[in-house]
């Protein structure tokens, strides 16, 4: 790491104990930066880096709620405002037992770059809480969601922050949040949150978009080696909604996925993963891979162990932080994989990208490669804005353009900074600049 930036790490780390997915992510685009504060000293006299690495407001709040027996629960919520340099905060929101802060910065910190990437006039920011969803009922789902709006909704606003979903938070999650803000607010404020459903306000794509988008990265980075997906073995990880579209997108473009997983095992399905079969087992019952494996003849289910131990050209990680770490990314490149594109956020740990780079395998980061998600939630504000709706085909066509534009400013700027395909440094750094020089423009704020 370039030494002028070396202090400003120590002090973020010394200011933020504990928080090690945040140190992660910070020293990871740190890593990148060198380069620029030598083309950019205004960067370092106005003290950017400094400012961005503390959040503009973090509100932490209590989420009481009552289970089906009548027994009272707390959990913690959090919105990490993280950045409006560019437009107002965006970012989604995570319900799993492993949230806290770290986490939620972690993941704001990095929506800023990503955000930036996409082109779209959004900000950065990020929340959720530990509470856990698995095994729990609908009208459990909705108290809590109820609850957790009933705090929130004083913090956010179509020009102020604009939630939407991530691990835990879907379709169903940002309908009762929509319903608590527009009864405490007595607003249809439909951009206020985005994810919805197509009938009150949603965007068509919005829920293919990131999964999609991640392939869609993949394939540009394939194209620069005269390949495409045609013809690949594909191991994914994860069967949420990330990965079930990452996998239908591969595979509708000539690809076969051989794997997935999800935190009990992964399923290998040399046939092709059945999407429709998994679409029902995973987003329609809520059940398990288990239960995919079960009725799918020739499929088997592993149990433990990790997906990365199956053989693939393309490995498309869509589950959650630190997923695959350095042993798991030479396992990989032992076996002949090509290329990664990353659908969850920080899914590599820092040796398993290390050891990625220096084998010469296609790396696509998350912040780039998983940015359509966020980007056709832009897409959905702007037909919230103009009261409109736009049909599948131009949405999609907006989301490939949009994506195409991402890898091409990675690459654009790789090659400017002398880091030709590394897409690590393209994206770290054309995220940045584009913050920087908004954050400079606007003043000391
Ligand atoms: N949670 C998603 C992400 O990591 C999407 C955020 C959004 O649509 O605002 O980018």
């Amino acid at each position: 790491m370039d030494s002028r930036l070396e202090a400003v790490r120590d002090t973020v780390l010394a200011r933020n104990p504990g928080e090690k997915e945040f140190h992660q992510a910070v020293i990871e685009v740190f890593e990148s930066l060198g380069p620029v504060h030598d083309r950019h000293p205004e960067f370092l006299e106005g003290a950017v880096l400094e400012r961005l690495c503390e959040p503009e407001r973090q509100i932490i709040f209590r989420v009481p709620w009552t289970d089906d027996a009548g027994r009272v629960h707390v959990n913690r919520g959090f919105r990490v405002e993280f950045n409006s340099a560019l437009g107002p905060y965006k970012g989604g929101l995570r319900f799993h037992p492993s949230v806290y802060l770290g986490i939620v910065k972690f993941l704001g910190f990095e929506q800023i770059f990503k955000n930036a990437l996409t082109g779209m006039p959004i900000g950065g920011g990020k929340g959720g809480s530990d509470f856990d969803p698995r095994g729990r009922s609908d009208a459990e789902i909705m108290r809590f969601c109820q609850s957790f709006m009933t705090e929130l909704y004083r913090h956010i606003g179509e020009y102020t922050d604009v939630p939407a979903g991530d691990i835990g938070v879907g379709g169903r999650e940002i309908g009762y949040l929509f319903g608590q803000y527009k009864r405490i607010t007595n607003r249809y404020e439909s951009g206020v949150l985005t994810g919805k459903g197509i009938s009150w306000g949603g965007s068509l794509v919005r829920p293919e978009a990131t999964g999609y988008g991640t392939v869609i990265f993949a394939q540009e980075m394939l194209k620069t080696r005269g390949l495409s997906f045609d013809g690949q073995r594909v191991v994914v990880s994860g069967s949420g909604n990330v990965a079930i579209h990452a996998i239908a997108k591969a595979q509708s473009l000539g690809a076969t996925v051989v794997a997935c997983s999800d935190s009990a095992g992964y399923i290998v399905d040399e046939a092709g993963i059945d999407v429709a079969l998994l679409s029902q087992v995973k987003e329609v019952e809520r059940g398990r891979l288990t239960d995919y494996a079960a009725r799918r003849p020739g499929s088997n289910h592993v149990a433990g162990d990790s997906v990365w131990d199956v053989t693939g050209t393309v490995a498309l990680p869509c589950a959650t932080q630190n997923e695959l770490d350095g042993d798991a990314a030479a396992k990989l490149v032992s076996n002949g994989l090509i290329a990664v594109a990353e659908g969850a956020n920080m899914p590599s740990t820092r040796s398993a990208v290390s050891v990625f780079q220096e084998a010469g395998i296609l790396f696509g980061p998350g912040k780039a490669a998983n940015a359509g998600g966020v980007a056709t939630s832009a897409l959905e504000m702007q037909q919230n804005a103009s009261r409109d709706s736009w049909s599948f085909e131009h949405t999609e066509q907006r989301l490939t353009e949009i994506m195409v534009g991402i890898y091409d400013r990675c690459a654009a700027t790789a090659d400017e900074y002398g880091a030709p395909g590394n897409y690590v440094v393209g994206a770290n750094i054309g995220g940045f600049v584009k913050v920087a020089d908004a954050m400079l423009a606007q003043g000391l704020i």
